[in-house]
């Protein structure tokens, strides 16, 4: 089983024909609502590719809180952990999109900021009969450090997704309990403090090694991913899809990378997966709307023989 720690937001959608300047009102429209938050997606990601996953999380005691441990239950996330913080709102991103495509994104917590370590050694049996943990950096570091301690010390494989980019080093205690650690290329330059190798196998290998981690797990958006680990390095070269929407690719290609972790596939094999569900997901508009079936991705891989390069020393 797959226990994924973290975030549940609605995504509040306008388009308008520009992005606002500072002080200025815009008349824009359509508006629409989303489930997103990035928990919530790679839990809604690995359970669509077929994975038994259950979420700890919290939502607002308001109608998207409802309607967000909905929007779960239907996609077979267990989320009998995912409570109501009393008196609080949802988390919500307000999100601005103009006809290129640019956005603006405001994140309101709310509710999410609940999770507490408290709330996290609740659900402490969960966490230590799980396989694979993810976290990312949407909740509370303190809950997210603390669930890796307790999956970690029970033999569990811990995956974070150090998104959005901290601002600040991670705490020790936190990354001592990590086993892959899986940015983007802007988190992973955030993490090396800003100077970041632009050559993929040399910034894997620099994330592993100044952060301490058994492996690190770059995304490279088109250009695939990159591993570095104990073994050594892996390119897995991107899937040659028609993109047309980039957002959650990330949480796609988290969430297939578990799924096929849970399912004992090798990280090099799981890496394929991450990048097949990466792929699919920018085919379609959307968040949780656009993440792939188990059958898309089977299809995907099956037509891509290709087995992953082995990078040389
Ligand atoms: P994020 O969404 O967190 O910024 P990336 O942009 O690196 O993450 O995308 C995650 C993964 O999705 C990539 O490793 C890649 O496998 C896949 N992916 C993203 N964009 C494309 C694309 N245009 N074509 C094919 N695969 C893509």
């Amino acid at each position: 089983m797959i226990v994924v720690v973290g975030s549940l937001n609605m995504d509040l959608v306008v388009r308008a024909p520009r992005l606002p300047r500072p002080g200025e009102t815009l008349s824009g429209g359509p508006f629409a609502t989303y489930p997103g938050g990035k928990g919530a997606n790679q839990a809604v990601a690995a359970a669509m590719l077929g994975a038994s996953v259950a979420m700890v999380g919290r939502v607002g005691d308001d109608a998207f809180g409802r309607e967000l441990a909905a929007v779960l239950a239907g996609a077979g996330v267990d989320g009998a952990e995912v409570r109501p913080a009393p008196g609080m709102a949802s988390g919500v991103a307000l999100i601005a999109v103009e006809d290129g495509g640019q956005n603006m994104i405001v994140i309101a917590p709310g509710a999410n900021a609940a999770l507490d370590p408290a709330a996290v050694d609740a659900a402490a049996p969960l966490l230590r009969s799980c396989r694979a943990l993810l976290l990312q950096l949407e909740s509370p570091l303190p809950a997210v450090a603390r669930a890796a301690q307790i999956a970690r010390a029970a033999g569990a494989t811990v995956i974070l997704n150090p998104a959005p980019a901290p601002a600040g080093p991670l705490p020790a205690e936190l990354l001592a309990s990590v086993d892959y650690l899986v940015p983007n290329e802007t988190e992973a330059a955030a993490l090396l403090g800003g100077e970041a190798p632009a050559e993929p196998l040399v910034l894997a290998r620099a994330v592993r090694e100044r952060l301490g981690v058994p492996a690190a797990l770059v995304t490279l958006g088109a250009r695939g991913a990159v591993l570095a680990d104990a073994a050594g390095a892996i390119v897995q070269p991107a899937f040659s899809v028609q993109a047309v929407d980039a957002t959650a690719a990330g949480d796609a290609f988290i969430g297939g990378f578990a799924a096929a972790l849970v399912a004992a596939e090798p990280p090099a094999a799981a890496m394929r997966w991450g990048c097949a569900a990466g792929a699919l997901a920018t085919t379609r508009p959307g968040a949780q709307a656009s993440l792939p079936t188990r059958g898309a991705l089977l299809a995907l891989l099956g037509e891509n023989r290709a087995d992953p390069e082995p990078a040389g020393e």
